[in-house]
């Protein structure tokens, strides 16, 4: 027991409750650490601590699924204490704080932890509000606007497309990183199939605020190609900055000009942002991403601090693919640094995957590493579109996400772990 304020002749103290390790964030990272170290012998249970506010569990690359009408949404969601490990201990507040010179956070509930290794996970935050009136026209069911970047809004988005009678289709993607930054495509090859074969007369606008269809160019020329094909127009340096009744408009990034453009159907995609705890601790990079070695994912000052996935500095796509390859190099550092005083190992080259739906019955695999480089499993399938991806994505990696990944035994692409690897 620690005093921590006094007030008028009271004192007021708190119990800081010790972990051996924090992990700050339940998603797909948070979720995968804790499984690996508990499978692999390193902590038991009660030594980790995972903070966690949401009730839910989501397998969100399970959204475009319902969005696209490929998925019911219940698939994609699951009450939290059925995929947390037993017996770890749990914190349902959200973190507000880390003082790394103390090694200790703070909750919003008032509570104080301390840790001897701390991973944060907390993922990237999407921000509907950035865009003006999105918000109010996702959550009034009669407006054409849905996104699938939101599990209610993924529903929205499958109904619209099953009731569409005709005209025009704007999807959006705001600035880079975001998570899985394919998913903004997707959903339009996924719909224009699925209105192609209802012979519905569409008009398919893609405004990216980017400059380019993909950033990997084996990918780009592929996807360019499809979308001339399918005669989906691409209008890049757009950004959409607000949507009025049945109007986005979009701000030039060259000229900052700005631009109506009517629409019967609108997807759009928020602008997404690191948790600011980050930064306001001093653990972000310049954009609030947790700073750390882009190949040991330790921390660049507190050598105690890792992170991974959605939330970290690591300059690759934002993908749970990426995260399958990051857990094991993490969990391996994490215990070589802190039980066994090694340094750690510059173990992760950006690996990260890409499932893109090109329709309701194909699928291209993109694979890469940091740079854009190649780095492909099943390259004969993997210069097109193929139906064999296709089942790989839409039947085998729910399973995977839902009996392996929780309980910590998926590798990825390397397939099933077998424990005691670190
Ligand atoms: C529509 C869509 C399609 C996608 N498609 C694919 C795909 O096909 N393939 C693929 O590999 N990936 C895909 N992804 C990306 C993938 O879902 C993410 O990359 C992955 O979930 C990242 O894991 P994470 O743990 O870093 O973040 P998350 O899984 O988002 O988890 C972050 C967790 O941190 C918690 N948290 C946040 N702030 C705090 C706080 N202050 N205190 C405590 N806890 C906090 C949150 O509640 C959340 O549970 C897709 C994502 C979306 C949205």
């Amino acid at each position: 027991m620690q005093k921590i304020n006094c007030f008028r002749g009271f004192t007021f103290s708190a119990i800081k409750i010790h972990s051996q390790i924090a992990i700050i964030g339940g998603g797909t990272a948070g979720l995968n650490i804790a499984a690996q170290l508990i499978g692999d012998g390193h902590a038991i249970p009660q030594q980790i601590r995972i903070f966690e506010p949401s009730k839910m569990h989501a397998y969100q690359p399970g959204w475009t699924m319902v969005g696209g009408g490929l998925c019911n949404v219940k698939k994609t969601l699951k009450p939290m204490e059925q995929v947390l490990p037993k017996n770890i201990s749990v914190s349902d507040s959200a973190v507000t704080k880390i003082n790394p010179q103390k090694n200790e956070i703070e909750t919003q509930d008032g509570g104080i932890y301390t840790y001897d290794q701390l991973v944060i996970a907390t993922g990237i935050q999407t921000n509907f509000d950035q865009i003006k009136g999105a918000q109010k026209y996702l959550d009034d069911l009669n407006s054409p606007v849905a996104s699938i970047y939101n599990y209610k809004y993924a529903v929205k988005m499958n109904r619209l497309v099953e009731e569409f009678e005709g005209g025009n289709i704007l999807y959006t993607e705001p600035p880079l990183p975001i998570k899985c930054a394919g998913a903004p495509q997707k959903i339009i090859y996924l719909s224009h199939d699925r209105l192609n074969k209802r012979g519905i007369k569409t008009h398919h606008h893609f405004y990216k605020t980017a400059g380019v269809i993909f950033g990997v160019p084996k990918y780009a020329e592929i996807l360019t190609e499809l979308c001339k094909n399918k005669q989906i127009n691409c209008h890049f340096k757009q950004k959409l900055v607000e949507v009025q009744d049945h109007i986005a408009i979009f701000e030039n990034q060259d000229t900052k000009e700005l631009k109506s453009v009517t629409f019967d159907l609108l997807h759009l995609v928020p602008p997404q942002f690191p948790a600011q705890f980050i930064a306001q601790s001093g653990l972000g990079d310049s954009a609030g991403f947790a700073h750390v070695h882009p190949n040991t994912l330790q921390h660049v000052t507190y050598k105690n601090i890792w992170s991974l996935g959605d939330c970290s500095s690591l300059p690759t796509s934002k993908t749970a693919a990426a995260v399958m390859a990051q857990t094991p190099v993490l969990v391996k550092n994490l215990i070589r640094t802190w039980k066994y005083k090694l340094d750690p190992i510059p173990g992760y080259l950006g690996y990260t995957s890409c499932p893109i739906f090109t329709s309701q019955t194909k699928l291209l695999l993109a694979e890469f590493k940091y740079n854009s480089e190649l780095d492909e499993t099943f390259p004969i399938f993997q210069s097109n579109e193929s139906r064999l991806m296709f089942h790989l994505k839409k039947d085998f990696f729910p399973i995977a996400y839902w009996q392996i990944m929780v309980r910590g035994l998926w590798g990825g692409r390397d397939g099933l772990r077998f424990f005691k690897g670190a």
